[in-house]
């Protein structure tokens, strides 16, 4: 195979898998990538990976610290309720294979974690396969840290010295329960460049995990480590911008960046998401600014590319020949099927290629797609299998 040269637009699951798959694979990978897009707000759930996950898969999976069990995994949400997915980041706790005979679930002076409701919604939901039991630790936190956010606790606590601390709170408070307890849940805190739940397990000899992350909390941001380590691991040229414009140049491909520089490759894969990560808009219609807003909103992209169109359900976005644009009830109207929003997206032929315009050299993956599944694993495995269409084209 040629050395070629791909650009990959978005470092989100999708984006990173095939940046991964293209790099290892012998191509020089350029990554573009602006702001957080789903990924980055991830909860650490995986969904959509049903399987036993390929050889490449998994290597890419414990790459970005994240487990695939053989069984589903049952994981815990803030209000103690467990549901299964197909893998997690590895920080979570997974009471289907810690197999815990009781998890004990502190309580906080702090108004996002309800120790006492997540502890009878575990009992609630555990069926009598194990039990939940609180206890207080107010001195877990310092008292400015009270009113931190998930994310800047699980930061803080990649520091040697603020771990010391947490552990001896916790070291004091669990001597109590030293031959009962065999799992203590947290909130999403346990570390972002330093994953800290496997090193806390083994100080206090009890499982230790996360219940899922809220938004923008420890999972994404882990993630977001683990990915800028590998792609400086693998050698890729990132650049930190948002892309404007895509062009074709004869048989290649030219991306303009708000910074002002030209990105270009002979091969692009299309991973920019969809409207969490700004890809996707509902813009407002400046000719017809008398109109209510709600009536005025036809989804677009927000970057310039002639070759990709928006559309759902195997079609162009329809405009309903109304001068208002499509309606709220067009788009998301639930008891006509799956939303239309979450549908929306770039329309690809069955190879991923972009529909009505066979260019062998672009593939679209994960969010970015019409019609996919929004969720980790479809991102991640989507990533994986459009790179090797590229590689094969
Ligand atoms: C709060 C939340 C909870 C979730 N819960 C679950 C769950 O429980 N289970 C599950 O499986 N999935 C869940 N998901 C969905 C899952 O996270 C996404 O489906 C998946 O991460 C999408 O990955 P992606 O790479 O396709 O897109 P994204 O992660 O959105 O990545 C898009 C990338 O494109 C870049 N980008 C966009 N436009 C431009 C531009 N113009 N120029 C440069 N770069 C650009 C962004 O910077 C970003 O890097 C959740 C998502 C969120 C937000």
């Amino acid at each position: 195979m040629s050395r070629r040269d791909v650009i990959v637009l978005g470092a989100g699951a999708a984006g990173t898998a095939a940046a991964w798959h293209l790099a290892r694979s012998g191509c020089h990978v350029r990554v573009v990538h602006a702001a957080a897009g789903a990924t980055a707000l991830w909860n650490g759930v995986v969904d959509g990976l049903p399987g036993t996950p390929s050889p490449a898969e998994s290597e890419l999976l414990s790459l970005l610290g994240i487990c695939a069990p053989t069984s589903p995994a049952k994981l815990l949400n803030i209000f103690g309720i467990l549901r299964e997915a197909d893998a997690h980041d590895d920080a979570l706790l997974d009471v289907a294979s810690a197999r815990p005979a009781l998890v004990l679930v502190p309580t906080l002076p702090r108004a996002a974690w309800d120790g006492e409701a997540i502890a009878a919604g575990l009992r609630a939901h555990a069926g009598g396969r194990f039990d939940a039991q609180t206890i207080a630790i107010p001195d877990l936190l310092l008292p400015g840290e009270l009113a931190w956010p998930d994310g800047a606790i699980a930061c803080a606590l990649d520091d040697d010295a603020r771990r010391a601390a947490f552990e001896w709170s916790l070291t004091e408070k669990l001597a109590t329960w030293k031959n009962t307890a065999t799992a203590l849940l947290l909130p999403p805190w346990l570390g972002v460049s330093k994953p800290y739940a496997k090193p806390l397990e083994k100080a206090l000899g009890v499982g230790v995990g996360e219940v899922a992350s809220g938004l923008a909390a420890a999972a994404g941001l882990r993630f977001v480590h683990r990915r800028d380590a590998l792609f400086a691991h693998l050698g890729v040229e990132v650049h930190r911008s948002r892309c404007e414009a895509i062009d074709r140049d004869g048989e290649s491909v030219r991306l303009t960046l708000k910074s002002g520089e030209l990105v270009t490759g002979t091969h692009l894969l299309v991973a920019f998401g969809g409207f969490v990560s700004g890809a996707l808009q509902v813009p407002r219609h400046p000719a017809i600014s008398l109109v209510p807003a709600f009536q005025r909103s036809v989804p677009s992209l927000t970057l310039r590319a002639d070759f990709l169109r928006v559309g759902a359900r195997g079609k162009e976005l329809a405009i309903n020949g109304s001068t208002y644009g499509t309606t709220p009830e067009d788009l998301a109207h639930t008891l006509a099927g799956p939303a239309l929003l979450d549908a929306l997206g770039v329309l690809a032929a069955d190879d991923g290629s972009p529909y009505g315009s066979p260019l062998p050299f672009v593939r679209i993956a994960g969010d970015a797609l019409a019609d996919a599944p929004r969720t980790f694993g479809h991102a991640l495995r989507g990533g994986i299998r459009a790179a090797q269409k590229l590689l094969n084209a």
